[in-house]
């Protein structure tokens, strides 16, 4: 070997910046990061970022409700901040999902998060400018906020960096290297370079399933392209009421710090397969941009003229049940994957940080269960499911 290390992490994206974060702030050893591009490269640096607690299961309302900590904390501390900004969030359903959002509600409040429950006639209070039918229901949440990713991701780095972790950009990692009994021992990096390490992390996005069955692990991990729009919002108009997620129009928005208004599907049915990350087209379609402002001015009339900006195809990373996978690769002693956030990690990501610490070197894994999100639970059977189906609502 030409170098070493004690623990490698694979990919400079919300993810592998807090793991290794908190791994050197947790002494884990040396700590080495490989970037194959530059931090937020992959999904973290398109993120819409939102940072809500409306969840359907305990244990992600709880890694939501302490991540948010963190991320507030981070803000304070950053120089400049990471962009944070907390406009609250409301959801919005019609009578299918009234159950479901009813049972969330119950469980935020539950563990203390503060929701406001609202009917038809609230929400037309709450929103006067939107048209909401007789038997819809909502609720907002008021601590829902956001970041800016690219801000957020440069205050993660720094943060390990000040901890002592080594991160490295433009150096992609071309192969996992396992002894003959598939225990990890490092990686072969794109030039060749090798470096030994007893633990490897793949926190590699789009790019982890690849990585990993090079390696004889086949785990349920795909990618696939969600569109993004852009408008510009009508005159007069100014920033929305909060960020919105209507599961009757299958679509959440949110003001942009830019000023722009980001609109997206909260389904995954219209996301594209893409068999190849590295040859993803990042165009949309204009079908896509065209059924996004019909969709909006369903529900906030004043979007019909709006301006489109345009927009951008990104990337998820998803499992069968839109539920991350995160811990040891069973048959493959000291090698770890993080990935799979099915388009809604980026809240999670401290909290996955002191999961896979925990994991690694031992200590309080916070909220995280470790069955929940286990890479093998698809082969035994088990499934997470959520109020709203597969969505990135989880
Ligand atoms: C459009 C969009 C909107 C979203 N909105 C939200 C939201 O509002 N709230 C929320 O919580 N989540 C949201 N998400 C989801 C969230 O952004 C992701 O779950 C999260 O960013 C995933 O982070 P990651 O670190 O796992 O992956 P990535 O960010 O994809 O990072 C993986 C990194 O690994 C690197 N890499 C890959 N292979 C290698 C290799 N061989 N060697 C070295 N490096 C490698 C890549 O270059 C990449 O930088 C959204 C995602 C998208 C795309």
């Amino acid at each position: 070997m030409d170098r070493s290390a004690d623990v490698i992490v694979i990919g400079g994206g919300i993810m592998g910046l807090n793991v290794a974060a908190r791994l050197a702030a947790a002494r884990a050893g040396r700590v080495v990061l490989f970037e194959k591009r530059r931090f937020g490269a992959g999904e973290s640096g398109k993120s819409g970022a939102i940072l809500r607690q409306h969840y359907s299961h305990q244990t992600l309302i709880a890694m939501a409700q302490s991540s948010l900590a963190a991320y507030r904390a981070l803000h304070e501390r950053a120089p400049g901040g990471i962009g944070l900004q907390n406009p609250g969030m409301a959801f919005v359903c019609g009578p299918a999902d009234r159950v479901g959002l009813e049972r969330n509600v119950a469980l935020q409040r539950s563990l203390g998060v503060e929701v406001e429950s609202l009917d038809a006639a609230g929400l037309r209070t709450f929103e006067p400018r939107a048209t909401f039918a007789d038997g819809e229901i909502g609720c907002f949440e008021r601590a829902a906020s956001f970041v800016i990713p690219h801000l957020t991701l440069a205050a993660v780095a720094a943060q390990a960096r000040a901890a002592g972790a080594e991160l490295h950009e433009g150096c992609g990692v071309a192969a996992i290297e396992q002894d003959a009994n598939r225990r990890a021992t490092g990686v072969r990096l794109a030039d060749g370079t090798r470096v030994a390490a007893r633990t490897v992390v793949v926190c590699g996005g789009p790019w982890s399933r690849a990585l990993l069955l090079a390696a004889g692990a086949d785990l349920p991990l795909s990618a696939v392209a969600p569109e993004q729009a852009f408008f510009i919002p009508p005159a007069g108009h100014g920033p929305d009421r909060c960020i919105w997620a209507d599961l009757v129009n299958d679509l959440y928005w949110k003001s942009e710090t830019t000023g722009f208004t980001r609109v997206g599907r909260l389904s995954y049915e219209h996301d594209r397969a893409v068999p190849d990350p590295d040859s993803s087209d990042e165009g949309v379609s204009g079908a896509f941009l065209a059924d996004s402002r019909a969709r909006l001015a369903r529900r906030v009339a004043g979007y019909r003229e709006a301006v489109c900006w345009g927009g951008v195809a990104a990337l998820y990373t998803v499992t069968p049940d839109a539920q991350a996978l995160i811990g040891p690769v069973a048959g493959h002693d000291g090698l770890l994957v993080v990935s799979g956030f099915s388009g809604h990690g980026f809240k999670l990501g401290p909290s996955v940080g002191d999961a896979v610490t925990a994991l690694v070197a031992g200590g309080d894994a916070g909220p995280f269960e470790r069955d929940f999100f286990a890479p093998d639970r698809f082969a035994r059977g088990a499934r997470r499911s959520g109020a709203y189906g597969s969505s990135v609502l989880g």
